[in-house]
């Protein structure tokens, strides 16, 4: 990416405690900037709308002109949408993530010194999940058990496919395509080689759901030896090269607490990958401080965020921890190639924890004595 020395980033506040964990985020982001370049470098901050601060002024939840703006501008960041209940309002994260096709949902996961975990060796857990963004059961291919349509799509079943469906049900339908892995796989390979990983694990369940979780494992695989024969292998003697295996998605569940130091790389599903991404932040403590983006590597677009909910029983109340935005920040400095500025948050965020004098949810989280301090406190303290 050619990114400009003063380039103009998009960011949506976000819902609930968006307005405390944005502001806190931004005074961490200018800080390393200011440190790690002086005056040459500067971000001119533009807010777009979305959720219920969209809604209020505008009466959408997510105007055109925002999806625009991260078109024009690719690089983008976000605080917590609510999604409104009821009325037919799709997920706006969802929504986002589908009308900008960003295919990638990645999700580094590592341990932060200080925080009592449940896993007994924490630090042996440092995983990236690749998680494929736009398709699966989250595609958005389903009908509710009393709409009309349902019982067209029944008699359509039992005629053609034999499938006798009966009473009140809903439907769902679950796309995999081999473009939608070979994308994801190509990627998280790449990564994997330029950050000198071990392994990429396809994680599915394709034991059960032969069509399309384990047409993804076969199309992983294929795509992998296809397209890197010299640098990858499914050997696993071969230590020459990167080596790719699989995993199914229950067993890697259950792996993750009892040897997660087998895992590195993973390439999974939509729904797998939700499931998955958080439980693993849940296993080094790290729910509420684990980072997230959601990229398309061949347009560029990338949309950096918090990958908590918007926490309405603390918003408003310099209560919320901002971690989860502000090393999204770090992430999304690394993928601009600012790495002086992401390192510089890293370590501040690293010290601040390992110090102890923290926001409430991670003071409750640590033996001894930690200090519980406010969201701007605690972002003063990493600054
Ligand atoms: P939540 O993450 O908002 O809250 C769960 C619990 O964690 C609450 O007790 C909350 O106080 C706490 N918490 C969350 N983030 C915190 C932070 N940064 N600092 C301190 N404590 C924090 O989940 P929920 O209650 O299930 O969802 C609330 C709303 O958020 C819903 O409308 C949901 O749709 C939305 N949501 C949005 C996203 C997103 O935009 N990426 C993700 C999840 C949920």
């Amino acid at each position: 990416l050619n990114v400009p020395d003063n380039p103009v980033i998009p960011y949506i506040e976000g819902d609930g405690i968006g307005c405390d964990i944005w502001q806190a985020a931004q005074s961490v982001f200018d800080a390393a900037v200011k440190k790690a370049y002086g005056n040459s470098k500067k971000i001119e901050w533009r807010e777009v709308l979305a959720g219920g601060k969209a809604f209020d002024k505008t009466g959408q939840w997510l105007p055109q002109e925002t999806e625009d703006s991260f078109k024009d501008y690719l690089i983008g960041i976000k605080g917590p949408l609510m999604t409104p209940v009821g009325g037919g309002i799709r997920s706006l994260n969802v929504t986002l993530r589908q009308n900008l096709d960003l295919f990638v949902c990645l999700r580094p996961v590592s341990y932060y010194s200080g925080i009592e975990t449940p896993v007994k060796e924490p630090q042996k857990v440092d995983i990236v999940v690749f998680r494929e963004n736009t398709e699966d059961v989250y595609a958005g291919f389903e009908v509710a058990s009393d709409d009309p349509r349902v019982d067209k799509l029944k008699k359509f079943l039992k005629d053609e496919m034999d499938w006798d469906i009966k009473g009140e049900t809903g439907l769902g339908i679950k796309p995999m395509s081999k473009e939608s892995t070979e994308r994801l796989v190509i990627e998280a390979i790449k990564f994997a080689l330029k950050n000198k990983r071990k392994v990429v694990t396809l994680v599915h369940k394709g034991n059960i759901m032969k069509f399309t979780e384990g047409a993804f494992r076969n199309w992983g695989y294929e795509v992998a030896l296809r397209e890197f024969p010299n640098q990858v292998t499914k050997d696993p003697n071969d230590s020459s090269k990167l080596l790719i295996n699989d995993c199914i998605a229950d067993a890697f569940l259950q792996n993750i607490l009892l040897k997660p130091e087998a895992y590195d790389v993973v390439a999974t599903l939509n729904l797998n990958g939700d499931y998955c991404s958080d439980a693993l932040a849940a296993q080094v403590g790290g729910i509420g401080i684990s980072p997230g983006a959601n990229i398309n590597y061949h347009t560029g677009v990338a949309i950096f965020e918090a990958t908590h909910g918007t926490a309405p029983d603390i918003a408003g109340k310099n209560m919320a921890n901002p971690s989860s935005i502000i090393l999204s920040g770090k992430m999304m400095f690394e993928y601009m190639g600012w790495q002086e500025a992401a390192n510089l948050i890293e370590k501040g965020v690293s010290t601040t924890i390992s110090s102890k004098r923290v926001t409430g949810d991670l003071a409750s989280m640590m033996s001894g004595d930690p200090e519980t301090l406010g969201t701007n406190e605690y972002a003063k303290l990493i600054i």
